[in-house]
């Protein structure tokens, strides 16, 4: 077995950057939810610790230009935009409980609700511009898109893929629940160490040849020879591999429709985590954005104060045209007028924009427009001869997230030492 990493460093979305000689932050992925099984059991065997999420103290809304401050799961919103937004949870939840995570398009309303954009599902049954607002800062915050970007089939599958909206926005009991001490880059360069020289840096795979017997993967600093090959990056970047014989136009395509999200992960450093002196816990929403999501980012020990800021969607798309001192100002005053003006003197100022990484090219992850899950079905997953496929986006269980990559490696190993067992070769379709 030999990975084939075109970095010169493992870790992929996760990466840990230093905020002083003994503390790191996570510019990548960074949070482990309770239900995330997989994830949760590889850190317990790596020996590796977690530590929850900063919580404590008032969480801040800002809404139609008025910041309130309140404690709890709800929101201090006007009550007529809570009901909105309750009664449009209750009923996107129930949807997606319908959307059976393994196979989206075998939903019963599958063909309806995949042929409509979410954008289109909440201008119709979501009555208050308000209640849209929080439903679109819902679908910023968990895709790094907007509403009119996706189709409601993904987003459907999304929710039931991950359990609901409340699991995948959540702090406590939710996705955003614990961090790894060390941050989360800790989990692939741990594993990494045990792989020892099975794991080659620096060495991009630029194309892939199969015949009936063997596959041929042709990578920059070498060309290895194998039985089976497992392709573990965001479907887009699968079509910028070349292939001979070229891959079947279905599995083409559907690389071609798997759209990456659009978030600039920014953080600052403070000598301490001064808002919660204030008594509050560095956790914020904004409709106005352009940081739309902030949490209090501090290490453990909080020896120093984090604040992070999500610009996700449009934002990020507008925000990544600017230069990065137009950026940090924009970044910073967001936090200056959530936690006051020391907010706006930070120690240290550090951003990542996954876009412009040429082996990520967006973040989260990937999600399909219009048409692609009925369209295109399980062609994301389903092997080619003896190419087989894995990473986040090809997971049914928290797809997207670092829970789900692990399990769809484990799927496509599966399938792989299945066809090792069997010992005949697969031939090629077509
Ligand atoms: C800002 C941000 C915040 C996030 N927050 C969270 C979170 O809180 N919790 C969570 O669970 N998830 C989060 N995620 C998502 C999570 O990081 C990803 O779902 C997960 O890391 C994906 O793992 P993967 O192995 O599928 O893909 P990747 O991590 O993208 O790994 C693919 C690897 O393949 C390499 N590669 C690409 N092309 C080639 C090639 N041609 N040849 C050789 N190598 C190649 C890449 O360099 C990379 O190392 C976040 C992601 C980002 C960016």
């Amino acid at each position: 077995m030999l990975v084939l990493e075109a970095r010169d460093r493992v870790g992929g979305r996760t990466l840990n950057e230093p905020i002083d000689d003994e503390h790191i932050v996570e510019v990548g992925g960074q949070w482990i939810g309770p239900t995330q099984h997989r994830v949760l059991d590889l850190v317990a065997e790596l020996g590796l610790d977690l530590h929850a999420t900063h919580q404590h103290g008032d969480t801040l809304v800002e809404f139609r230009g008025r910041s309130k401050r309140y404690r709890g799961r709800i929101p201090a919103l006007p009550p007529h935009v809570l009901a909105d937004v309750a009664q449009a949870q209750l009923r996107l939840d129930r949807m997606a409980r319908k959307v059976p995570p393994a196979a989206p398009w075998t939903a019963p309303r599958a063909a309806e609700w995949d042929s409509q954009t979410l954008d289109t599902w909440l201008r119709r049954h979501v009555r208050t511009q308000g209640g849209r607002d929080v439903c679109a800062l819902v679908c910023q915050a968990v895709f790094a898109a907007e509403p009119a970007d996706l189709s409601l089939l993904h987003f459907l599958f999304y929710l039931r893929s991950g359990g609901g909206i409340d699991q995948l926005t959540s702090t406590t009991g939710g996705a955003q629940h614990w961090r790894v001490v060390g941050g989360t880059q800790r989990i692939a360069e741990e594993m990494a160490r045990r792989l020892g020289a099975a794991v080659e840096l620096s060495n991009p795979v630029r194309r892939i040849e199969t015949t009936d017997l063997d596959v041929t993967v042709v990578a920059d600093r070498r060309t290895v020879r194998a039985r089976a090959v497992i392709v573990a990056i965001p479907p887009t970047l699968t079509a910028r591999i070349s292939y001979d014989p070229p891959l079947p136009g279905h599995r083409d395509q559907v690389a071609q429709r798997f759209v990456q999200g659009s978030v600039i992960k920014c953080m600052a450093v403070y000598p301490e985590p001064f808002w919660r002196r204030d008594g509050l816990n560095g956790q914020a929403t904004s409709d106005v954005g352009p940081v739309k999501l902030c949490y209090d980012n501090s290490p453990p020990d909080a020896a120093k104060g984090v604040l992070l800021g999500f610009l996700e969607a449009n934002h990020a798309r507008r925000l990544g045209q600017l230069s990065p001192a137009e950026r940090r100002a924009e970044v910073l005053g967001c936090f200056a007028r959530h936690f006051g003006p020391a907010a706006a003197e930070p120690l240290r100022y550090l951003e990542k924009d996954w876009s412009q990484e040429e082996w990520t090219r967006g973040c989260y992850g990937g999600y399909l427009p219009p048409g692609g899950w009925t369209a295109y079905r399980d062609a994301v997953r389903a092997p080619i001869g003896r190419i087989h496929w894995a990473g986040a986006e090809s997971a049914t269980v928290w797809n997207g997230y670092m829970d789900g990559a692990l399990t769809s490696g484990e799927r496509a190993a599966t399938e792989v030492l299945a066809v090792l067992d069997a010992g005949s070769p697969r031939l090629i379709p077509g």
